[in-house]
């Protein structure tokens, strides 16, 4: 589990019109779990695809066991048998049943007779659970089934490293679990990887290492806990904020309910925050904003709904800012929804102020608590 698999050395990628990689410097070790993030565009596809060379680089120099795989000459298609690939979509061969698509490149390239091959893919199979669909075709399966084929397909070559670039991103959202779960096992089984992820939470459940990427550089390098903690550069910092914040506007009565609701739903999938927390939070939503404020705001009503999750306490703190005179939405009102409200939260506070949305409401979910 050490030994030096990859060294890249001022690695540089120029598009025409975009420099994404500007100066790339990274070691990854045998066995290391590595989650790359970052704002889109700051080449963490571009860097993956260099990696397998899939790409020429414009200058620097990938070591691959110590071996200079952007020297000329260097035979590429050995390289890319070393290397699993995973992206966004599925490619699996369509024309080909499933055991087809994983036995495919062992026999052709590993030289493993049918049997050999056909025996192996039916034991992956069964361990990502889909022993049933091996003579279906890639289009009879569900888009997590096709990802977990994808991936078993691509162990099957025995990689020494994955790269996978956001592999559930293109899922329906009930299918991540079961390919993360399915990712997450590989790495349990010690295969070094390198995962392009927007989802934070699953980044910070896999990864031994986080690499957040921008300005063409690895900007900062830690363990998941400094990354999502205690980011020590500034727009480390600043992006893993802006991630932790869900800000919804109302400004009309007839505003799209059940669209806040999957905000709020998907924010709380991201950043890992507790189920129940996030109940209490469409709850406080639905009862604050629909039930509360919007039968007794002016016309056009005007609310911005606020709130940051922590989770080194497991709270979400809330901030509701919205339009009319002083008015404090606690003091009166249907009693059921106040009752609820106070249920859910805490340190419940009221404050005017001044400005278009001088009222604000301040509270506090927390895990114990709901
Ligand atoms: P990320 O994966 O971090 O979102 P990418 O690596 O996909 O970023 O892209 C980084 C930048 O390089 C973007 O500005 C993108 O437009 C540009 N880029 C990527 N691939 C190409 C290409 N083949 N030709 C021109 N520009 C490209
Ligand atoms: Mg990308």
């Amino acid at each position: 589990m050490s030994g030096t698999l990859l060294r890249i050395e001022h690695l540089k990628k120029e598009y025409p019109g975009a420099t994404p990689l500007r100066d790339v410097n990274l070691v990854v070790n045998e066995g290391e779990v590595i989650a790359i993030i970052g704002p889109s565009g700051t080449g963490k596809s571009t860097l993956l695809r260099q990696i397998n060379q899939l790409e020429r680089a414009t200058a620097g120099k990938i070591f691959f066991r110590e071996e200079d795989i952007t020297a000329p000459g260097y035979r590429v298609h050995v390289l890319r048998q070393k290397i699993g690939m995973i992206f966004q979509s599925f490619n699996l061969f369509s024309h080909l049943t499933v055991i087809e698509n994983i036995m495919a490149a062992p026999v052709a390239l590993l030289g493993l007779s049918r049997q050999e091959a056909g025996d192996r893919a039916k034991e992956m199979l069964a361990k990502v659970g889909l022993a049933e669909k091996a003579l279906s075709y890639p289009d009879e399966l569900s888009g997590g089934q096709q990802q977990r084929i994808a991936i078993v397909r691509a162990l099957a070559m025995a990689p020494e490293i994955m790269l996978f670039d956001e592999p559930t991103s293109a899922l329906d959202p009930t299918m991540v679990g079961e390919v993360e779960a399915v990712i997450r096992r590989v790495a349990e089984a010690g295969v070094t990887m390198m995962i392009v992820t927007h989802d934070m939470a699953f980044a910070r459940r896999i990864s031994s290492r986080v690499l957040y990427m921008d300005e063409g550089v690895v900007y900062e390098d830690g363990p998941a806990e400094q990354i999502f903690e205690r980011p020590q550069r500034e727009k480390t910092r600043q992006f893993i904020r802006r991630l932790k914040v869900l800000t919804i506007s109302v400004d009309s009565r007839t505003f799209d309910f059940i669209g806040c609701h999957t905000e709020i739903e998907a924010f709380g999938r991201k950043n890992g925050v507790p189920p129940e927390v996030v109940r209490a939070l469409m709850l406080l939503f639905e009862e604050l904003v629909t039930q509360l404020l919007l039968p007794r705001l002016p016309e056009p009503p005007r609310i911005d709904w606020s709130m940051e999750y922590d989770p080194s306490e497991e709270s979400a703190r809330v901030s509701v800012r919205y339009n009319g005179g002083p008015f404090d939405v606690m003091e009166s009102g249907e009693e059921l929804s106040l009752a609820i409200v106070r249920g859910c939260a805490e340190d419940i506070r009221y404050a005017a102020e001044d400005g278009d949305l001088a009222n604000r409401l301040s509270l506090t979910v927390k895990r114990h608590r709901v």
